[in-house]
């Protein structure tokens, strides 16, 4: 006798549906599982048979053949057991043959036939939602989180018992309360105790605005990291659409879940990161940081000390806001829309452009320094700012609570820009970042004056093609925060100011 049950692989951070085929055969008692299981799944063998007797089912004293297809598609994880208990008992007749024929399973079965958290549960709801299957069982702790996608009927069970009962008598769906967006998403670090450095501060609210990359260049000591941290505090919250990304991108990491947050994810890899560590890859391709930055901030601090293949390999991400990775007969993709804010030391020992001769660095060393970050990937950096480092005194003259926190003014600032690009562009997921040529064209409202200036920049710094563009964009969010329609030279010799030449000059 046979009977199938429906359950799902998840390629990058799309789940695949996988029909679950158990066959009981009278012979020697025998379990085979076929299918290209990885080894999590061999294991799930044992893990069935116990659920199975512990739930007051037999397991059959048969040989039991379970197939998993499409035989050609990797399937891992434990969170098909659910769908490969279920076909087993269907198979033997403790259930009847098609009971959960229109249905997804999902769920990792514990000895005593228990529902475990899986890591697929949004990828799986996802699959529900744009199929016409009738709905998806799953483990009670995993259904907050997907009743997050609306219009899905989710079946939670805590135990192996429920679902066959669920099964039997074809309960109604109960109703599942969403997993809320927590709406205190900042309550990170904040500007409050960044003293000076409005040069930075400044770049980072365009950055924030306008989706613009940055590179932070200062001794060491100057606030680099501080600064860039405390960027996710004047960025707008995600959506609920955009949290459901984040969410996603973290299960298929297999990292702790965090719920659905509204706070903008901050990520600080360290440069002794591997290319596969930071954009994605291994024999099981897993989202790299480029995607658990995703909608969100990358910060890369020592931006020269990364490894050189892993610094190019950032540029496609930066190009298309995604990641494809190939293996064997499997292309994944991983969403990767972040914002880059890079950190690096003028020179090797770090004090190039400071007072007091400190640097001891040769030009040719300071050089070779800056080389490591390639052309292409400067050209792809849009805001070049100087971190000057901070007088010893400048901390003792301010008293803490004299120290005005302007924080609050740069959100306020960095939200109304995001509006006013959310009419231009009629859509909340583009910014003046993302802008076609097409769009830049007709969008821009470059003043003649402002057009006659980035022409004549463009001859006399050598801007490329790309840098032309990009400072036009720049521009037209320096624009959007000063509330005005068009861009006036005033916004385009900032924004030019941020394109610095090829190599680290140091403060202008
Ligand atoms: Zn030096």
């Amino acid at each position: 006798m046979t009977a199938q049950t429906r359950s799902c692989a998840v390629v990058g951070v799309e789940a695949v549906e996988v029909l679950v085929e158990a066959q009981v055969i009278p012979a020697l008692r025998r379990f085979s599982i076929v299918g290209l299981p990885d080894s999590a799944l061999r294991e799930s063998k044992d893990r069935v048979r116990c659920a199975v007797e512990n739930s007051g089912f037999s397991f059959p004293n048969r040989e039991v053949v379970v197939s998993l297809a499409p035989a050609s598609l990797p399937k891992h994880g434990s969170h098909l057991d659910l769908a490969i208990a279920v076909s087993i008992l269907a198979a033997d007749g403790q259930l009847p043959e098609d009971a959960a024929k229109d249905f997804l399973l999902i769920g990792e079965l514990a000895l005593n036939g228990s529902l475990q958290y899986t890591g697929s549960s949004l990828a799986a709801a996802h699959l529900v939602k744009k199929s016409n299957l009738n709905g998806l069982i799953l483990p009670r702790a995993n259904a907050a989180l997907a009743a997050a996608l609306e219009d899905i009927k989710l079946y939670p069970a805590q135990l192996l018992g429920e679902v066959i009962a669920i099964l039997k008598e074809r309960t109604p769906p109960p109703r599942v309360n969403s997993m809320p967006l927590s709406t205190t998403p900042m309550t990170g670090p904040s500007y409050r105790d960044v003293y000076g450095q409005s040069a930075a501060k400044r770049v980072l609210e365009i950055s924030a605005a306008g989706g613009h990359n940055v590179l932070l260049t200062g001794p060491p000591g100057s606030g680099k990291s501080m600064l860039a941290e405390r960027l996710p505090s004047i960025m707008p919250p995600l959506s609920k659409d955009c949290a459901i990304e984040v969410a996603l991108i973290r299960e298929a990491s297999h990292l702790k879940s965090q719920g659905l947050s509204a706070a903008p994810p901050f990520r600080a890899p360290h440069h002794s990161t591997s290319t596969a560590g930071l954009i994605g890859g291994g024999s099981r391709p897993r989202p790299g940081e480029v995607s658990l930055a995703h909608r969100g901030v990358l910060f890369l601090d020592e931006l020269p000390e990364f490894r050189r293949d892993a610094l190019e390999a950032l540029r496609t991400p930066l190009e298309r806001s995604t990641v494809s990775i190939s293996r064997a007969n499997v292309c994944t993709s991983f969403p990767a829309r972040f914002l880059l804010i890079a950190a690096m030391n003028p020179c090797p020992c770090g004090y190039f452009g400071t007072k007091g001769g400190r640097c001891t660095c040769l030009p040719t060393e300071i050089a070779k320094y800056c080389a490591k970050v390639s052309g292409p990937l400067m050209d792809r950096i849009d805001l070049n700012v100087w971190v000057p480092p901070l007088p010893p005194t400048a901390l003792a003259k301010i008293p803490r609570t004299q120290a005005v926190d302007e924080t609050p003014e740069m959100r306020r600032r960095v939200l109304g820009a995001r509006a006013r690009q959310r009419e231009r562009f009629r859509s909340s997921s583009y910014l003046n970042s993302t802008m076609s040529s097409d769009q830049l064209k007709s969008l821009a409202q470059t003043s003649p004056q402002s057009q006659k200036l980035i022409e004549q920049a463009a001859y006399t710094a050598a801007l490329s093609a790309r840098g032309f563009t990009r400072a036009l964009k720049v521009a037209r969010t320096i624009a959007d925060l000063e509330e005005s329609e068009t861009i006036e030279p005033p916004h385009m010799q900032e924004a030019l100011s941020y394109r610095l030449p090829r190599g680290v000059t140091g403060p202008k």
